[in-house]
């Protein structure tokens, strides 16, 4: 089985979010299954240099907006599966992933130069898997060039949706230009007036995927499913949820570089050490029995940031101190900072990415902190459990499919949830939290029970092959 992974961020080359890392980490799983995966990804110059391993072609022809563009290609191992890099640098060197009103003419860019890259290495891949909307273009091309045979006539095409929230909207207009020469080729496109490149992957690619169960649900419906509902229901004979896997080589506190001490489900001294290194490099009080709530994420309403709004003086007032890494809309970057100011020795703010930093606060705070309002997958949840630090979630998408419910009366559980979106179900959540933290047996059986669960990716991988063999019955 030979797959060809698009992705337009992946560990270690580029990462904005969740995407960066199951990209990162899910063609390794698959090469450990024995199938034949590569990674094709956008060379930004972000990237670092030194993961570079060569340049493969200098000289790749791309047909593109009725001319012809050359670019290089560069081949990595540094994510454990083959990488191709492809250098454009007028797309690429931006200094950062997305946000350019030219994003479309970017990613579009990337997709004709996959499938270019595929037609030079001379072997057509079984399946060619799209994640997320910049994807969405290269199962499109597949799509409209099948009736004409050719070197991907056989290829099949997966979609997999990291979060249906971030569609590729663009101007219709511009469809022409970018090779979409009208009829089927361009209507699969059109999303309320707007062109949207998710939606013409997800309505091109002989299947889709998404990365929880509960999720792959709740897009059929309208609430969650982003004026795209009708499309999941339709296609919801080829839709599956797959819940993401943990990257343990790069998230274990047994081995994590970046944490000052380490330490185990059986000695869980070394996450002491971590947490007062923590509350020293925000120069909070090192009050090492004070609990430590976390949160890390994208500071976009999504993250339940509203809710976390309404509570968090009164998280305060029960004792508990507040560290927040993340940046983002400005209202919850200003809500964050006045919190501070009026509490500065209760909360610490980082504004910013900080992939070490990520890892430092999963290992030294006590709860973490993800009350979504959706949530696909979520990955933090899963970081937080194995670093024994417990997560209260909201009972959404892959939150809900992977923190069970704390049982006091039979010890089980990972963690704390509540349903309704609602300030009062969250605050109440992280009481009993806080309440179970001042039990430290109990508290310790929490943890273990979060570090004992194995969200390998070996699991969802093997998902993935039936997924990919599947392709070839339909
Ligand atoms: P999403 O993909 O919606 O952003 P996920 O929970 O699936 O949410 O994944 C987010 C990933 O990005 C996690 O690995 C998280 O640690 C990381 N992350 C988010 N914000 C930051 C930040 N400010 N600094 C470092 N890592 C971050």
């Amino acid at each position: 089985m030979r797959v060809a992974f698009l992705s337009s961020e992946a560990v270690p080359f580029a990462k904005t979010g969740g995407l960066g890392d199951v990209a990162g980490a899910l063609p390794k799983a698959l090469v450990a299954e024995g199938v034949d995966a590569t990674l094709i990804h956008p060379l930004y110059d972000t990237t670092d240099r030194a993961l570079l391993r060569e340049r493969v072609f200098d000289n790749l022809e791309v047909d593109w907006l009725g001319g012809r563009r050359t670019v290089s290609v560069y081949l990595s191992y540094a994510a454990g599966a083959p990488a191709f890099l492809i250098d454009a640098p007028e797309y690429f060197a931006r200094g950062k992933v997305y946000g350019f009103p030219d994003d479309h003419y970017r990613f579009a860019f990337f997709g004709r130069a996959a499938l270019a890259l595929l037609g030079r290495l001379g072997q057509a891949p079984d399946v060619i898997h799209g994640n997320d909307w910049p994807s969405g273009f290269a199962a499109a091309w597949v799509r409209a060039g099948r009736p004409w045979g050719g070197f991907l006539a056989n290829t099949r095409t997966l979609m997999s949706i990291h979060n249906l929230a971030y569609q590729g909207l663009f101007d219709p207009g511009d469809l022409y230009r970018l090779g979409f020469k009208g009829g089927e080729e361009s209507n699969v496109f059109l999303s309320n007036g707007a062109a949207s490149s998710l939606k013409a992957g997800l309505m091109t690619s002989d299947a889709v995927s998404t990365v929880s169960p509960r999720y792959s649900f709740e897009i059929q419906g309208p609430e969650q499913g982003h004026g795209l509902d009708w499309l999941m229901r339709q296609r919801r004979d080829r839709l599956v949820g797959i819940t993401n896997g943990v990257d343990y080589d790069a998230w274990d506190p047994a081995t994590d570089p970046h944490l000052p001490a380490h330490y185990t489900a059986d000695d869980l001294s070394g996450k002491r050490a971590c947490k007062l290194e923590l509350l020293r490099r925000f120069g909070l009080p090192e009050e090492p029995g004070r609990p430590v709530i976390a949160s890390i994420s994208r500071l976009v309403a999504q993250k339940g940031f509203d809710l976390v709004r309404q509570v968090a003086w009164q998280v305060l007032e029960a004792g508990a101190a507040f560290v927040s890494l993340g940046s983002g809309e400005s209202e919850y970057e200003g809500f964050f900072q006045r919190l501070k100011d009026s509490a500065p020795h209760r909360v610490a703010i980082y504004r910013g990415f900080s992939e070490p930093l990520a890892h430092q606060i999963e290992a030294g705070a006590d709860i973490f902190l993800m009350p979504s309002l959706f949530e696909p997958c979520g990955l933090n949840q899963m970081y937080s459990m194995r670093y024994g630090t417990v997560p209260v979630v909201r009972a959404t998408g892959g939150l809900d499919d992977t923190v069970e419910q704390f049982d006091p009366e039979t010890g089980e559980g990972t963690g704390f949830k509540f349903g309704p979106y609602d300030a009062r179900a969250l605050l109440g959540e992280v009481r009993e939290a806080l309440h179970w933290y001042t039990r430290p047996e109990v508290w310790r059986r929490i943890q273990r029970n979060g570090m004992a669960v194995d969200n390998s990716w070996g699991a969802a991988a093997r998902k993935y092959v039936r997924v990919y063999h599947a392709l070839f019955d339909l």
